[in-house]
């Protein structure tokens, strides 16, 4: 099966290696040709443009940053719909406006092309580890077609519902991860003014009740003072927005989640956009004085 993928990042980078590394044929695009040096040397191919990947493969995979870029992926100049060919399917893995993807599944049924979209979990470790959460929405059979390329990416393979779905599963999720991520930022801000040890106080919380993924990140993360992304800032305040806007369809009230963007927000106006998501801790570091950190 001949397979395209676009958007080479951080997590397109590893997903797309392991597509390769399984033995499939991989035509790769990016605005950044350099991000795919890696796998041009594997024998990956190079597509100028995403409808020249689509011309050429069978199956298109994306891992775009916002809905603006998977739009203009689909849509723009030499985008995917001036190469696709009826029988074709494309899977979108970005976290992804659901009424977008809607759309696009609408215009490209149309045309005779299958559109998924499969949100993943798990982060650039478990990108890079294949063991990555895909919610899928979308035909069944379109995902029994690409079930084995799926595999290659993750463990667990979720079918949601239709189209659209994927991503409202990944919105609630990062909705939820979000809020641990910046309820426990304000918890060991807090403890360790009040005088705790980082290192105990992770001790105790990580097999309390306060226990969520996010805390399970600080060793390599808060507690070092590295913020190197993972996942950006400026990509989970795209996703909270999502989120909020599903609870606005919906009539949903998400006094958290309002919460959740506020802080994130103000980390991004504190000039930590482009850092990880656990730099939410540092604007409260400011106001303490006292990092969260632990000797080497
Ligand atoms: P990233 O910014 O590192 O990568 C996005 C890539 O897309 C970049 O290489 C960029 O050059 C490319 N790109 C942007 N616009 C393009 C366009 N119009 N045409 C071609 N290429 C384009 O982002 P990421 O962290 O890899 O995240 C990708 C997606 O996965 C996002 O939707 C994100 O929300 C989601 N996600 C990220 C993580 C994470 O931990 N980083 C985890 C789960 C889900």
């Amino acid at each position: 099966m001949d397979i395209g993928f676009i958007g080479i990042g951080k997590m397109g980078k590893h997903m797309s290696s392991r597509i390769l590394d399984a033995g499939y044929d991989l035509t790769v695009h990016d605005l950044r040709r350099e991000a795919a040096a890696p796998l041009l040397e594997k024998g990956a191919k190079w597509g100028d443009t995403p409808g020249e990947v689509a011309a050429s493969t069978r199956v298109v995979f994306s891992s775009l940053p916002t809905p603006q870029s998977v739009e203009e992926v689909v849509y723009g100049t030499n985008g995917l719909r001036a190469g696709w060919k009826e029988g074709d399917i494309y899977v979108d893995m970005s976290t992804n406006s659901p009424s977008l993807i809607k759309r696009i599944a609408g215009d490209a049924r149309a045309m005779g092309v299958a559109v998924l979209d499969a949100p993943v979990s798990g982060g650039t470790k478990g990108a890079e580890a294949g063991t990555l959460a895909i919610m899928v929405g979308g035909d069944p059979a379109s995902l029994e077609s690409v079930r084995e390329v799926l595999e290659t990416m993750g463990r667990k393979i979720f079918p949601v519902g239709d189209v659209g779905f994927g991503n409202v599963a990944k919105l609630a999720n990062n909705m939820i991860s979000l809020a641990c991520n910046s309820i426990s930022a304000e918890g060991f801000a807090l403890g360790v003014k009040a005088g705790i040890n980082p290192q105990v106080l992770w001790d105790i919380i990580t097999v309390s009740t306060g226990n969520n993924w996010c805390l399970q990140q600080y060793p390599n993360t808060t507690f070092k003072g590295n913020f190197e992304p993972g996942f950006r800032v400026d990509l989970a305040y795209k996703d909270i927005g999502l989120a909020l806007a599903l609870g606005k369809e919906y009539a949903v009230p998400l006094p958290l989640g309002i919460a959740v963007q506020q802080d994130l927000h103000d980390t991004m106006e504190a000039g930590f956009a482009d850092k990880g998501v656990d730099a939410v801790i540092l604007p409260l570091e400011n106001v303490t004085g006292v990092p969260v950190r632990l000797d080497e």
